[in-house]
């Protein structure tokens, strides 16, 4: 970053341009924004500078620029568009100690005059470094549409009541009540106009103090498998009430849906193999919003407890001395047996059934393949979608009848479900030729139910 952007108090200030042409004319309607006094030095100046200085809005000079101009000038522009005549002012300038800008020129300018979006007092500068006037334009132009006319009227308003906010605690409890204003309550009163958008304040102001304080605390919730449905009763009371949610990859948007429209909501997904936020950097991002004093809510995809860092999590926000709680969801195993129509242990044929994972850290992960491999046992597989190869050579070394039932539900719970049944024989080519993208549990030892899901076994 060679230009580094920052804002000039003009106010009580002189800004000094040398020129009367067009480019005089460009800056000139800038410059008349600010506060500061405006001194044009013009031999033959436009008629709209000449309109300018009769309005009172400049002072116009109709001579050359002389070093004493100069003066205790904040800034001096060199708008001559002749090049002799700008660098004469530019040295004038740089003698005086003034920074200067010649128009269009870059290299031969101390700072330069970013395009703006004025929304006074809020104020956008783009810059480019010259790079790309073109864009600087499209930027400007997004912005103009994007932001609301009446937003410098919103932030003045707010601006002057700002003292009476200090009746708030200071922290989450003043941030809540500006967001409520400039995001839902300040847009819908400005329609009325400034009376009304200060009555507004007021009252928000008023219902703000109301509120009861409640103390920080993180709820670790699970979401279940995807159906907003089989979310518990509690896990939705706690999402609607949460300011911050920090939500895992698997969570479906009908249920980040369901936060408030203030909510935080944070997307610490990772991948299975790919890059992501580390767990470290989850943890901190728990333990920062909850020392903030939010009301954290810390979505799991399926049950907190199965395959899901809970105890890192929980270790993070202890060693904060952070209030914590843990509510519990629907598991993926459970909702791929319910889709199967079985159950995961049965009179007379398993009294245990085992969730294992297909990779953990060090890659495919190792299990009591022989115990898995007998005929009746059944093992939920979870992150075994790419195991499958791994998997099946395993407990076939170890014993396991090629027929063994194997089904792999994918999106269990939603809309898009699919069962895939098939034999451990089959897996890994029925799985390559079934093309999954969403997540998808494997059940060793169990078929869907005949008549439960016919039309699904097509697959
Ligand atoms: N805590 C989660 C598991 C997290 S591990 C739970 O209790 O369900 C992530 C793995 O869970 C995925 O790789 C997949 O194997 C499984 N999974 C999660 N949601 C699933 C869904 N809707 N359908 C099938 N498998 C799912």
């Amino acid at each position: 970053m060679r230009h580094y952007p920052v804002y000039l108090d003009t106010r009580a200030k002189r800004i000094v341009l040398s020129g009367g042409g067009e480019a005089a004319v460009a800056k000139l309607r800038l410059l008349m924004k600010t506060e500061a006094e405006i001194h044009v030095f013009a031999e033959a100046p436009d008629s709209l500078i000449t309109d300018w200085s009769e309005a009172g809005r400049i002072t116009l000079l109709r001579r050359a620029l002389t070093p004493l101009d100069l003066t205790d000038a904040a800034l001096a522009y060199a708008a001559d568009e002749e090049p002799g005549r700008d660098a004469a002012t530019a040295a004038m300038a740089r003698a005086a100690g003034v920074p200067h800008n010649i128009v269009d020129d870059l290299q031969g300018s101390a700072f330069i005059t970013p395009a703006i979006v004025d929304r006074d007092p809020v104020t956008v500068a783009i810059g480019t470094e010259g790079a790309a006037p073109v864009l600087a334009r499209l930027i400007k132009s997004d912005l103009e549409a994007r932001l609301s006319p009446s937003l410098g009227a919103l932030a003045r308003i707010g601006k002057a009541f700002r003292t009476m906010a200090e009746a708030l605690p200071m922290g989450r409890a003043r941030r809540d009540f500006w967001r409520d204003y400039y995001e839902r309550t300040g847009p819908r009163a400005i329609a009325g106009g400034e009376a009304e958008t200060q009555a507004a304040l007021e009252a928000l102001l008023e219902e703000h103090l109301q509120r009861p304080a409640r103390a920080a605390h993180v709820a670790f919730v699970g979401a279940g498998p995807g159906d907003p449905e089989l979310l518990t009763l509690k896990a939705r009371r706690l999402i609607d009430e949460a300011d911050v949610i920090i939500h895992d990859r698997l969570i479906a948007k009908p249920i980040l849906e369901l936060a408030r429209r203030e909510a935080l909501v944070i997307n610490a997904g990772k991948e299975g193999f790919g890059p992501s936020l580390t767990q470290e950097d989850i943890n901190a991002l728990i333990v920062e919003h909850t020392r903030d004093g939010a009301q954290v809510v810390r979505l799991k995809g399926g049950d907190t407890a199965v395959f899901a860092r809970l105890d890192d999590e929980i270790e993070a926000c202890e060693a904060h001395g952070l209030s914590y709680s843990v509510v519990p969801g629907i598991t993926a195993a459970s909702a791929s047996a319910a889709a199967l129509g079985q159950s995961l242990t049965k009179r007379g044929r398993n009294t245990e059934a085992r969730l294992v994972t297909g990779h953990d850290m060090q890659g495919y992960a190792d299990h009591d393949w022989a115990r898995l491999a007998r005929t009746g046992e059944v093992t939920a597989i979870y992150m075994g979608k790419r195991a499958a190869r791994f998997l099946q050579g395993r407990l076939i070394m170890h014993g396991a009848a090629p027929n063994m039932p194997v089904s792999v539900v994918e999106n269990a719970s939603l809309p898009s479900q699919r069962i895939l049944a098939t034999t451990l024989a089959q897996l890994p080519q029925a799985q390559a030729e079934a093309a999954l993208t969403g997540p998808a549990l494997t059940l060793l030892g169990l078929a869907p139910r005949q008549q439960h899901t016919k039309e699904e076994r097509a697959l």
